[in-house]
């Protein structure tokens, strides 16, 4: 008897784990798990998903065109440059399967987006975990982690899980850094969230080189996750081999119009990103002042480190908030036992959470 095999280097991967949605016996449950905004989105883009019911019968536009030029007016970008998928995990995993593959190695930091470590493995190639610096991407760290196997380098700024972020002079240093055929991926998802003056999210580098990408999603501060929605701003040549890689129709119809309405209305965005900042500060001061470790945040999340010394653990703070119906992400598959990363909320969630981590530190549950 023989099985179908598949390669040998799939069945040691481990499948991606999202945020939880449910907690067995809990009836009502917050997810604060999955970096969702929780403003949700355009209330135009959403009448535009609505009136695309009517469409269903037709194949979307395959090259996604009003959709690339609703985004290159937006943001005074080159339309031609601009490839869409099916969420920005849809355009990092094409640039994986484009770029690396057995004996070819892939760099991206230790604590990261799950999506690059996953993707390496599924095309046989090597994944090289930089521990970072400061919570951010080490520079130096990658750099002297380029061998000649080196095939790509994924930098997601700001990071996720860690909301740690570099100001472009660092994203230069690096691209100055690396052996030209090393196409370096800069993962601009939290982009709309970032209020750091030094920060810019890479279309610029794109333009002068050949060898960047930079990755953009409609999931975080444009709400529309369930969508699926991304985009990637690139080199022509890079461009090109996606293209050719790619699903002929990777983006739905109702999802190509209804982002190009989400891009359109910049106006609920900047509420959004308004919003998202200011509890982003009032959060890490109430945190802070509880004892947790925070790390400081561009993005529409904090992880928060559970101190040493402090008798409480992460896990332990993650299961009382669970029983409550409160659920973040409690990070020990990355290495990051005694973290929790909470996305901002609704006001009433955000200070809820901030009273039940209160209650479990003081030991006094409610
Ligand atoms: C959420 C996220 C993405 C992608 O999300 P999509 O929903 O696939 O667009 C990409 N990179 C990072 C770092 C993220 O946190």
């Amino acid at each position: 008897m023989s099985a179908p095999k598949p390669h040998s280097w799939i069945m040691d991967l481990a499948a991606y784990v999202p945020g939880r949605a449910k907690v067995e016996g809990v009836k009502e449950t917050v997810k604060l798990s999955a970096n969702e905004c929780t403003s949700g989105p355009s209330p135009k883009a959403v009448a535009a998903y609505t009136a695309a019911a009517s469409q269903l019968l037709r194949y979307p536009d395959g090259g996604s065109t009003e959709l690339r030029e609703a985004i290159a007016g937006v943001y005074g970008l080159d339309a031609s440059r601009i490839i869409c998928g099916a969420g920005s995990d849809d355009i990092l995993t094409v640039l994986i399967h484009a770029f690396a593959g057995p004996g070819d190695e892939v760099i991206f930091s230790q604590y990261g987006f799950m999506v690059y470590p996953i993707q390496t493995k599924a095309v046989g190639a090597t994944g090289v975990a930089v521990p970072n610096l400061k919570w951010a991407a080490d520079v130096d760290g990658i750099l002297k982690a380029v061998t000649a196997k080196t095939k790509l380098v994924f930098v997601d700024n700001p990071n996720n899980p860690t909301g740690a972020y570099l100001p472009m002079s660092e994203i230069e240093r690096l691209h100055a850094g690396l052996p030209e055929h090393v196409v370096l991926v800069v993962d601009s998802a939290y982009a709309e969230c970032v209020t750091a003056e030094d920060y810019d999210a890479g279309a610029k580098l794109v333009e002068r080189s050949t060898n960047v990408i930079m990755t953009r999603t409609f999931s975080k501060m444009y709400a529309l996750a369930g969508l699926r929605v991304g985009w990637g701003y690139g080199g022509p040549a890079i461009i090109d081999a996606l293209n050719r890689i790619r699903m002929p129709f990777n983006v739905n119809l109702p999802a190509q119009v209804a982002a190009v309405e989400a891009v359109k209305d910049q106006a609920h965005l900047a509420e959004s990103v308004a919003y998202n900042a200011e509890w982003r500060d009032k959060l890490t001061a109430e945190l802070v002042a509880l004892g947790l470790d925070v790390v400081p945040s561009q993005t529409n999340f904090l992880l928060l480190g559970f101190p040493e010394e402090s008798p409480f653990t992460a896990g332990e703070a993650n299961t009382y908030l669970s029983e409550r119906g409160y659920l973040l992400r409690w990070l020990p598959g990355m290495g990051l036992p005694n973290h929790l990363r909470l996305t901002i909320g609704a006001p009433h969630e955000n200070r809820t959470v901030v009273e039940l981590l209160r209650a479990f530190l003081n030991g006094s549950p409610e």
